[in-house]
């Protein structure tokens, strides 16, 4: 008995009979006598479709409006939680993000969470409720709703198992855990029984989105134990913790990121301080760069290409265009069809050959590689993204068969 933090994703909550199969999860885990927070996301693709309505009426809509709209799915999917939970004879009450406590920064589209103030949950848990609590959004200091960015409502359910040390944080989704790649594009995929936060964090943020990489962060912040595990079997998940004196995983999983784009800008003059100014100009209006290659021209010139998230490659052409207007023969060039294929592993820097055997496992498939970047845990390479399936799997069999 203790306290115990569900959050249940899009796919779990998407029509009546999903909805009913939740409160079942969550009334049983509270007949067991523990106290019961759950934080839930909108249904099925609920924010896909509200983004859709936006930008069908405005592409330049403010993202202070946007945080108001995306908002509302969440507040769709806590109340019809809590009515289904009711119609059960349960006590119950559904709170939003700013009655929950949730205390962001400043920032539309992707607040951080500052702070939780959960004594409106602990008054709710007193009079024996269960608490519903809409994920994904919080109210900054504006008085405004502000949203935590897509696959947010992890991060509101790893915050509130830190802010009330909860005795357990269940993230409930449509697969059976962490698999070593994307369990719905690679057959062969292998659900990882415990996995640490390192190499979880690294996973996530190379696009593996089963667990959004903020909540993945916060959970090693806080030390929160996260287990990742499906709605729909009744099955162990994978435990998401901090793996000490474990011998470390030379490879735990692939990942892909297809929301990237390349960008080059070719004949920049080959002298000192160039690439300084061109990437300070994009950093100056928050736009974060990936890998980065720059290629030795003729006459001295060289090309840049780097990577951008595809949100911002517009914000960059223009800036970018901008700032080289009056260099001779310069262009700025870019391509959104393309995606980073990632391996990671905390243990890859001690063992030699790594790298090469991606490589191999990409030249078997006839992938071509368009740029490669790498660090102590990671090997990422950019391709064509109608590669990516492809690579995916090829990469995966090279290491886990
Ligand atoms: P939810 O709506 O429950 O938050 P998401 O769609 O955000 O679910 O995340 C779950 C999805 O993440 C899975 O359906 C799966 O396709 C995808 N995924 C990507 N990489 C992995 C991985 N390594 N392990 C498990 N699932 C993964
Ligand atoms: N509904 C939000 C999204 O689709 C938040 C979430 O699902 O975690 O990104
Ligand atoms: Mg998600």
């Amino acid at each position: 008995m203790g306290l115990i933090v569900q959050k249940f994703g899009g796919t779990s909550v998407s029509d009546d009979q999903r909805i009913f199969n939740v409160a079942k999860i969550v009334t049983k885990a509270y007949s067991q006598g523990n106290d019961v927070v759950v934080v839930v996301s909108a249904q099925g693709s609920t924010t896909d479709d509200l983004i859709a309505k936006a930008r069908g009426i405005n592409m330049h809509a403010s993202k202070r409006e946007m945080d108001v709209l995306l908002s509302s799915g969440e507040q769709i999917s806590v109340s019809l939680l809590a009515i289904a939970i009711e119609s059960m004879k349960f006590p119950v009450v559904s709170l939003l993000g700013w009655q929950a406590g949730f205390h962001t920064c400043l920032t539309y589209g992707s607040a951080k969470i500052e702070k939780v103030d959960s004594h409106r949950i602990k008054k709710e848990l007193d009079k024996k409720n269960i608490v519903i609590v809409a994920g994904f959004q919080g109210i900054n200091e504006c008085s405004d709703i502000t949203t935590m960015g897509r696959g947010g409502s992890d991060t509101s359910a790893v915050a509130i198992a830190a802010a009330m040390n909860a005795d357990a944080c269940r993230i409930y989704t449509d697969v059976e855990g962490v698999y070593t790649a994307d369990p719905k594009i690679v057959k062969n995929a292998k659900k990882l029984n415990i996995i640490d936060y390192d190499e979880m964090l690294e996973l996530s943020t190379l696009g593996a989105q089963v667990l959004n990489n903020r909540s993945v962060e916060m959970a090693k912040k806080y030390n929160v134990e996260v287990e990742v595990l499906s709605s729909m079997e009744d099955v162990p998940g994978t435990v998401v913790k901090e793996m000490k004196n474990v011998e470390k995983r030379a490879i735990s999983g692939v990942a892909a990121d297809n929301n990237i784009a390349r960008i080059t800008v070719t004949n920049i003059p080959d002298k000192p301080g160039f690439a300084f100014k061109l990437f300070s100009k994009l950093s100056a209006n928050n736009i974060m760069v990936d890998v980065i290659l720059q290629s030795h021209g003729k006459n001295n010139l060289n090309d840049i290409s780097f990577t951008v998230t595809n949100d911002c490659l517009g914000d960059a052409v223009n800036i970018l265009k901008k700032y080289t207007g009056n260099w001779e023969n310069s262009e700025i060039l870019y391509d959104e069809n393309v995606s980073k294929v990632s391996i990671v592993g905390t243990g890859m820097e001690t063992q030699v050959g790594i790298a090469s055997k991606m490589f191999e496992a990409l030249y078997e498939a006839q992938i071509n590689i368009q740029m490669i970047s790498t660090s102590e845990i990671k090997v990422s390479v950019l391709i064509d993204s109608s590669d990516t399936n492809l690579a995916l799997n090829s990469i995966h069999d090279k290491f886990f068969r």
